[in-house]
């Protein structure tokens, strides 16, 4: 039997969630949390990789970032498509492995690969198909389960700009270095000078969406429903720390922001 899994997150491409939420992935399994990464194509062929090639990468970034199980789906890279077949595949895999959370790979990058938009459709449908009864013969025989919640990880080139109901921002302060070292995992997709700049760029998002809540570096998500909580003080404390114009507390920084 597959041991079950507390949160599953799904993109496109190798290296994608990386990039998106490599952070929050590797403190979701610090935290005590069994995580896995649902890659749904090989992500070949690119100008320098290979099947093996990009095999060993993703192994090499799931061990840097300590994410217990990854799951290659096997769907066409570069034509993926949402569509019944793609939305079984991925249904069978959370059938399977039975996450609490399903973190998915969203937004619609028209300088990219058009393959991250259908990737953001199929993982919502395909959350919908888990739960299906009657239909188990499309699920290789597995047995249906509802994912209970949906997040979105955003990507940072999507072409709209989105009001999503609900964002939040994780703190990723103390696991940045192991996204980063996941990303450069990806020899053949980043060379020296590719990765200088996509470090840039990874650090001073982190940066950007971090310093919104009061953190060094954070990531973004999102929420298809407004965040639902019986408790005010839950929500609230438990969000950003409270940042005083002046410190008023000898001994204690806060960050220089109002
Ligand atoms: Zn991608």
């Amino acid at each position: 039997m597959t041991e079950h899994l507390d949160v599953v997150a799904i993109a496109p491409h190798p290296d994608d969630l990386e990039i998106l939420c490599g952070g929050t992935l590797a403190k979701l399994v610090k935290q005590g949390y069994r995580v896995g990464i649902f890659d749904m194509t090989s992500g070949e062929p690119t100008p320098r990789g290979s099947l093996e090639k990009r095999k060993h990468e993703a192994e090499v970034a799931r061990v840097a970032l300590g994410v217990q199980v990854r799951v290659n789906l096997g769907l066409p890279n570069r034509v993926l498509m949402d569509g019944p077949e793609a939305r079984y595949r991925v249904a069978t895999e959370l059938r399977k492995y039975q996450p609490k959370v399903l973190i998915a790979g969203a937004g619609r990058t028209p300088a990219a690969s058009p393959d991250h938009h259908q990737g953001h459709l199929i993982a919502e449908a395909s959350r919908f198909y888990s739960q299906l009864t009657k239909w188990d013969d499309r699920f290789g025989g597995e047995a249906p389960y509802r994912v209970p919640h949906l997040v979105y990880a955003l990507f940072p080139t999507d072409a709209e700009q989105r009001h999503w109901h609900s964002t939040f921002v994780i703190d990723i302060e103390d696991t940045i270095a192991q996204k980063l070292a996941s990303i450069e995992a990806y020899e053949s997709q980043f060379d020296a000078d590719r990765f200088a700049k996509v470090k840039h760029f990874v650090n001073a998002h982190a940066a950007v969406h971090g310093a919104k809540c009061g953190f060094m570096y954070g990531e973004l998500f999102a929420l298809p429903h407004p965040v639902g909580n019986d408790n005010l003080m839950s929500v609230v404390l438990g969000s950003k720390v409270s940042i005083a114009a002046v410190n008023l507390t000898p001994g204690q920084d806060h960050l220089p922001m109002g």
